[in-house]
């Protein structure tokens, strides 16, 4: 796992540990005013992935004061997870800066 990672004008920590999360059915949490993403260190690398995104999208709707529910915020995850993993050359391109 990355140990952080930029959105827009933030970088968050990205914390792996074993230590209980809030909740027993959370995989991961995250935290805007910490900066904070922790995910479950048991968890296989598929769900590792798509918990990051989740909790990145929890991330980007707290920053634009956008209310989403857990489905709305799974749904967004699992479509970014798709199109990093199917679209290589689209996400080569994206990342090329503008000079
Ligand atoms: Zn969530």
């Amino acid at each position: 796992m990355v140990p952080s990672l930029k959105l827009c004008e933030h970088t968050f920590q990205v914390i792996v540990r074993s230590a209980e999360l809030s909740g027993s059915r959370n995989l991961g949490s995250s935290n805007l005013h910490d900066q904070k993403i922790i995910l479950k260190k048991e968890l296989p690398h598929d769900v590792m992935c798509s918990t990051l995104l989740h909790e990145v999208m929890h991330m980007v709707a707290d920053l634009n004061s956008i209310e989403l529910g857990e489905q709305d915020i799974d749904n967004l995850a699992i479509g970014v997870l798709s199109l990093i993993r199917n679209n290589k050359e689209l996400i080569d391109y994206i990342s090329k800066e503008v000079v």
